[in-house]
């Protein structure tokens, strides 16, 4: 089963762009296509600017930015791209994340070039992204630019993998019980962006009831994907592996120990990737299980064929 993500369409080599080229992006056709089932959607072509077509660019105007053509005969077609976003709602409501090309007047996630008297300001978002991200704030999204940082790439492939298991129990029936289950299997990701959102998180689900649990799934969820936007650092994975560390402590020897507690000196250390100390507990849970531990996504956020930790 692919996960829904949506995508500039030019990124996955359709001849869209202004001048009837593509920007075929080879990691997101080769790699990430095998775990996304990828929905192309080129807002310039689908408001009818046909390929080839004249460059359009962010203006400000007054306190607004607008996106106009770069010739004198400019078109304005800033309602057109906001209008059009939110047209695709109904298909864009079952992503679970996207992907944008960077730079562009339409399709840009940020720092994309607003002119201003002429000159160029990196300050922008494009106008259909915006709209997009607007319409659902909730929602993972990155550029292809971005995605080439392995510490974004991860933290992007992760938000939409969590999103897609959400999608999935609320699709099933979301219950209290169930809530207070999910937030315990991604308790140890949550603490590895931030302690204090993991916290409120906690709180938050503490206090659902029945009469609650819809108004509080949506705060959860708005909540937990702005939590998990923040780069997990390598003190906060120190202190998530110090505490996975803690369930092992009746079940090693001292040697192990001293080894387990060495590899993760190590990597606070910035002397090796994660994925070793992960790989090491990994080792030591399948001899002595752990409930909660094998429960817990945080050694196993997504698939491991994409060795995402490898560069931590
Ligand atoms: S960046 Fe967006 S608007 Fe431009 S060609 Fe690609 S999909 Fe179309």
């Amino acid at each position: 089963m692919k996960i829904p993500v949506g995508i500039s369409s030019c990124l996955l080599g359709e001849k869209v762009r202004y001048d009837g080229g593509h920007k075929n992006d080879a990691y997101i056709n080769g790699t990430l296509s095998e775990y996304f089932e990828f929905k192309p959607f080129c807002p310039e072509m689908a408001i009818g600017l046909g390929v080839p077509r004249k460059t359009i660019r962010l203006v400000q105007v007054d306190e607004e930015v607008r996106c106009m053509g770069s010739d004198a005969d400019a078109v304005d077609v800033t309602d057109k791209l906001s209008q059009c976003a939110s047209e695709q709602k109904s298909w864009q409501q079952q992503l679970c994340g996207y992907i944008f090309k960077k730079d562009s007047p339409s399709c840009g996630m940020e720092r994309v070039k607003v002119f201003i008297n002429g000159q160029p300001h990196k300050k922008g978002s494009g106008i259909y992204a915006r709209t997009t991200m607007e319409n659902f704030p909730w929602l993972p999204v990155e550029e292809e630019g971005r995605l080439g940082d392995p510490r974004l790439r991860e933290n992007f492939i992760q938000r939409v993998y969590i999103l897609y298991r959400w999608y999935q129990l609320m699709a099933e029936g979301m219950t209290v019980h169930k809530l207070g289950h999910f937030h315990s299997r991604h308790k140890l990701i949550l603490m590895s962006h931030s302690q204090t959102g993991c916290q409120t998180l906690g709180q938050l689900v503490a206090g659902v009831t029945k009469d609650s649990l819809a108004e509080d799934a949506d705060r959860y969820l708005l909540s937990m994907m702005s939590t998990l936007k923040k780069i997990a650092t390598r003190p906060n994975h120190v202190n998530v592996l110090q505490h996975i560390q803690g369930y092992l402590k009746k079940n090693l020897d001292t040697d192990d120990k001293a080894e387990l507690s060495e590899v993760i000196r190590r990597y606070a250390d910035e002397e090796l990737p994660l994925i070793v100390p992960v790989t090491l507990l990994r080792h030591h849970f399948r001899k002595s299980p752990d409930e909660y531990i094998a429960n817990s996504y945080y050694m196993a956020p997504h698939p491991q064929e994409l060795k995402l930790l490898n560069l931590l």
